[in-house]
């Protein structure tokens, strides 16, 4: 390590001993385990250990988007120094990602495996991270941010490995690896591994259906020992009613309406993915007729990763392709440095990051300039936590004050506010489908609030009674099943 000496966030949490040991007997093989490193019950900071026979793989590296400093990080404590031989990233949200350097400087013989475009994507979203980590250190007195430098983001680049989709790489000691597309964000897999004859498939986060440019997973068919399934969505029923068409068709309205009585729209999106994926909405919208021309901005980090889809445009599978958005959209970018305002003009198309509308990002702070007016409209496409500026003003009344920013006045709310379910992540029926696809032996649950976990596991015990699902807690180790024949 250059500048200063190397960090051990970690140091100061207690490090609690594994609380449960899964062994269901002979089916099971204590050689092989997996082990969680997640903090909480909830959809967090994404990390999980398998060990098969000593071959220590890590799944995903992320950061509590909730939490901060030393809080928001997995349990690495729990993780002997120089004890892991592969890191598998499975997709670029900072929930799987985030917390990688600190991750690559505590193993720092791993190798680490990614998807090209991936690597862009995670690459610039880690720079960006230091550079809110260092704002927030100093903002809310946070001593041990930024938890890494853009120095340690250059070298950490330079020791990843890009994998190509269903191309199977050796990840040592005996254990394979193949990466399935995860149908979920430009770059997203799930993960096949292959140890001693045992599969085990991890699904990162996963959508079946075609987004707009995402194309849905192409996952294998075949059956595996266990399932490692994400279960976002397993409290939420999707309406029978629900078609994605009619939802796109829906915003369309919803915007035309607005522009048509002289008003704007404010969209806050998430700067990666989203971002792309709303303005190839618009652009097909507006070729159909169904929307009419009108400016669209941009702005700061949105623009960037745009860039990056643009990049990868023809060279992977998804819809429109060799479509790049800044060259063929007529795109207005929002004026660069951090004092410079977007101003409010009506007939206009925001889309704008952040997604939740926190604070001191361009859409919280735009929003105040088109919240009290009753001719525009707020549209939110994604999901947006209850404690965040934009889950406050779903749950708000017309004419309530709403606080965008603790440091500034209220503004009233009387702007038209709807949301819309453009969600990345499978249906739980889509879930539930290719769970019984695959009739693993064993599955596992993550990533999802215990109502969602609970409701996959009620349906398995109806519908495979002989497949052990297993809802994994914090610091969980859990023994995986032995291959059929093993
Ligand atoms: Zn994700
Ligand atoms: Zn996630």
């Amino acid at each position: 390590m250059e500048g200063r000496p190397r960090i051990s966030p970690w140091a100061g949490i207690p490090c609690v001993p594994p609380r449960a040991v899964y062994d269901g007997g002979s089916l099971f093989t204590l050689k092989t385990y997996f082990e969680s490193l997640t903090r909480r019950d909830d959809i967090g900071a994404n990390s999980y250990l398998l060990d098969l026979d000593g071959c220590r793989v890590v799944l995903d590296a992320g950061l509590h988007p909730k939490l901060e400093g030393l809080e928001a990080l997995p349990r690495y404590d729990r993780l002997a120094e120089d004890s892991v031989h592969a890191i598998i990233v499975t997709h670029s949200h900072l929930d799987h990602t985030a917390s990688l350097p600190v991750l690559m400087d505590q193993q720092r013989a791993a190798r680490v495996y990614m998807t090209e475009p991936t690597g862009a994507l995670v690459e610039a979203m880690l720079h960006n991270s230091v550079n809110v980590m260092k704002s927030k250190g100093e903002e809310l007195g946070i001593k041990e941010y930024p938890l890494f430098t853009h120095k340690e983001v250059e070298r950490n680049v330079k020791r990843w490995r890009y994998e190509p989709v269903q191309r199977r790489f050796s990840l040592g000691k005996g254990t394979v690896a193949e990466f399935f597309d995860a149908g979920h964000i430009l770059g997203s897999v799930g993960v096949m591994i292959e140890h001693g004859g045992q599969r085990i498939f991890y699904t990162g986060d996963v959508n079946f259906e075609d987004q707009t440019i995402t194309k849905g997973a192409s996952f294998p068919q075949e059956e595996v020992d266990t399932l490692i399934i994400e279960s976002t969505r397993g409290a939420h029923p999707r309406p029978e009613e629900y078609t994605r068409e009619g939802e796109v068709l829906r915003l369309a309205s919803s915007i035309r309406r607005t522009l048509e009585r002289g008003g704007s729209v404010l969209i806050p999106v998430f700067a990666m993915g989203k971002t792309q994926e709303v303005l190839m909405m618009l652009s097909v919208l507006q070729d159909s007729g169904e929307l009419p021309e009108c400016p669209v901005y941009i702005g700061g980090l949105s623009t960037k990763m745009t860039v990056i889809f643009d990049e990868f445009a023809r060279s992977v599978r998804r819809n429109h392709h060799g479509f790049e958005i800044l060259k063929e959209m007529d795109l207005e970018y929002s004026p660069r440095g951090k004092r410079k305002a977007i101003q409010y003009k009506p007939g206009c198309i925001y889309a704008l990051s952040s997604g939740m509308m926190t604070e001191k990002t361009v859409s919280n702070k735009f929003a105040s300039q088109l919240l009290h007016d009753d001719r525009n409209a707020l549209l939110m496409v994604g999901y947006a936590d209850p404690d965040s500026p934009a889950g406050k003003i779903l749950e708000a009344e017309r004419g309530a004050k709403i606080t965008l920013d603790a440091g500034e006045p209220p503004v009233e709310l009387w702007c038209d506010v709807d949301r819309f379910d453009f969600s990345g992540h499978s249906t739980r029926d889509a879930l539930l489908d290719y769970i019984l696809l695959v009739k693993p032996r064993q599955v596992l649950l993550v990533h999802g609030d215990p109502a969602a976990k609970a409701w996959f596991a009620a349906q398995l015990a109806e519908l495979l009674p002989e497949t052990v699902t297993i809802i994994p807690h914090p610091g969980d180790r859990i023994s995986l099943c032995a291959p059929e024949n093993g």
